[in-house]
């Protein structure tokens, strides 16, 4: 029998933790979901144009490939439906509670095991993994007056399917990724749709398209090309997109091909230097769409860039006066730097994890946080990524979190030695100092006081290297 685990939520993440268990023989593990359903980001967003903007080929699990993608970029119900099925098809279901939110988790340093409190109880666990997602509760913003609104406002990734949108005038607040993919079908339906934007991002074209049937059944039937396909898209998102991130010979082309696509789509000069950004190319995520521009282009949509002063119960009002809407989409974003924050985490000691990270999260690889014995994080602090897949890492740090355990069942509850943590320390500070990402922008990878602490700075060929196994001498053991 192996250890107890406790799993906080059923993205892709805690999935993933849950199949490795499973395949490694232990069943002793809980998967608490607070929603309704497993799926993480692909239940929550089921906003009108959802959809991953890595491709779904290498944006899937490398040990279930699936082969049956429509296209390259799926939307949301397709990426839906295969978390579904790995989660049927793993056995997971089983082990997962919805409905059940953690709220605390306290670790008995008498038991060596933590006190998982959820909305149904409180029991005990020897590990506690957190899969809470970086991008898992909506951001709304602190405009005064949003609550005197007349008409229906919701989140991006609340969309709320009752408010028809057909003939009526909406505003989107925000332009970013989620905005970017709405835009055109509520462009679409609306009768006149204003976007209101803050800060223009780089936009590069989505490649999207259905696969031919042909092209179908060979990646169906052919597992060498689909292969092939997937290392493909990777080694183009390592070997041409992080060096634009990282200062590298990338920058240039990337940065002319996004000019080149605003040049092509936005030929009104007055919109497209409304829509040109002045931070280098990467500095905010990079928006990956090709239907954006065109619907910026309606002569039904505006693009409003004065400041908005207030919502009124009969739009946005802006330095520029009222804009009258009948719907209001925030599109702004999520609480991406609040990590686990959130659940009320105790350690050893009676540290609380909100106070060791009143300055910033961080952790050991983004996995393991000192005095946090047996706690480990899965899409922790700095392992977001602005170039590839994000379920590259999560593998990465689920295959860690599996070579731990032989450790913890044999040597008693480990946590990571405050000189190994120094060393991440120093390392990610060194690497952040080439990234984009610190030149002079605003961007949801950083914290209040401005640190990145969302996103990884290297390449993830060298954070797979780095989290291959665990090395005992990076860790204190209770035996
Ligand atoms: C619209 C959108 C598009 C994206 N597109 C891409 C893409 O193309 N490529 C890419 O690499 N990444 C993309 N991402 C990032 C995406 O979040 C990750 O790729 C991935 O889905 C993260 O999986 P996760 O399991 O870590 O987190 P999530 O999918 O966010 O799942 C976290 C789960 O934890 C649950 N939870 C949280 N707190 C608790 C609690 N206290 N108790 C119980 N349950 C809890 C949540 O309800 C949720 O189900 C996108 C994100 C969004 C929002």
């Amino acid at each position: 029998m192996g250890p107890t685990v406790a799993i906080i939520g059923a993205g892709f993440a805690g999935l993933c933790m849950a199949i490795r268990l499973r395949e490694a023989g232990i069943r002793s593990f809980t998967v608490f979901e607070r929603g309704p359903g497993v799926g993480g980001t692909w239940r929550d967003n089921t906003y009108p144009g959802a959809g991953c903007d890595i491709p779904s080929h290498l944006y899937s699990f490398s040990f279930e490939r699936y082969t049956s993608w429509t296209r390259r970029y799926p939307g949301q119900p397709e990426i839906l439906a295969y978390l579904e099925m790995c989660a049927d098809k793993y056995g997971v279901r089983p082990h997962v509670r919805l409905n059940t939110e953690v709220t605390a988790a306290v670790y008995d340093e008498s038991l060596g095991r933590w006190r998982v409190r959820t909305s149904a109880g409180e029991e005990l666990f020897d590990v506690v993994v957190s899969a809470v997602g970086q991008l898992s509760r909506p951001r709304l913003p602190d405009i005064p007056g949003m609550g005197d609104f007349r008409g229906a406002s919701f989140h991006s990734a609340r969309w709320d399917h009752s408010t028809d949108l057909t003939g009526r005038r909406v505003a989107v607040i925000g332009s970013g990724s989620s905005a970017a993919q709405l835009i055109p079908p509520v462009a679409e339906a609306a009768a006149h749709l204003d976007v209101f934007q803050r800060t223009p991002n780089w936009v590069l074209p989505k490649p999207d398209g259905v696969f031919a049937p042909a092209a179908r059944t060979a990646l169906h039937r052919v597992p060498f090309l689909q292969r092939g396909y997937r290392e493909w898209f990777y080694r183009y998102t390592e070997g041409v997109l992080h060096p634009a991130l990282s200062g590298g010979w990338s920058a240039g082309p990337v940065r002319e091909r996004a000019l080149a696509h605003l040049r092509a789509r936005v030929p009104d000069p007055e919109l497209r230097a409304k829509l040109t950004p002045d931070h280098p190319v990467g500095c905010r995520r990079i928006v990956i769409d090709s239907g954006f521009y065109p619907a910026l282009m309606r002569p039904d949509v505006d693009v409003v860039t004065e400041p908005i002063v207030r919502v009124a119960p009969g739009g946005v009002e802006t330095t520029g006066g009222l804009r009258e809407a009948d719907v209001i989409v925030y599109a702004t974003g999520f609480d991406a730097t609040g990590f686990l924050s959130p659940v009320e985490v105790v350690g050893r000691g009676g540290r609380r994890l909100a106070e060791e990270w009143r300055d910033g999260a961080e952790a050991y690889l983004g996995i393991a946080v000192p005095r946090f014995p047996n706690l480990f994080l899965l899409y922790g602090p700095n392992t977001n990524l602005g170039h590839t897949s994000i379920i590259f890492m999560i593998e990465c740090q689920v295959r860690y979190v599996m070579g731990c355990l032989p450790y913890l069942v044999e040597r008693g509850p480990m946590e990571v030695a405050p000189a190994a943590m120094d060393a991440w320390r120093r390392r990610l500070a060194e690497a952040m100092g080439s990234m984009v990402w610190q030149a002079g922008c605003t961007s949801w990878y950083k914290d209040a006081a401005g640190r990145i602490t969302t996103n990884w700075p290297g390449p993830t060929t060298l954070y797979r290297r780095l989290t291959r196994a665990p090395r005992p001498s990076a860790f204190r053991f209770a035996r």
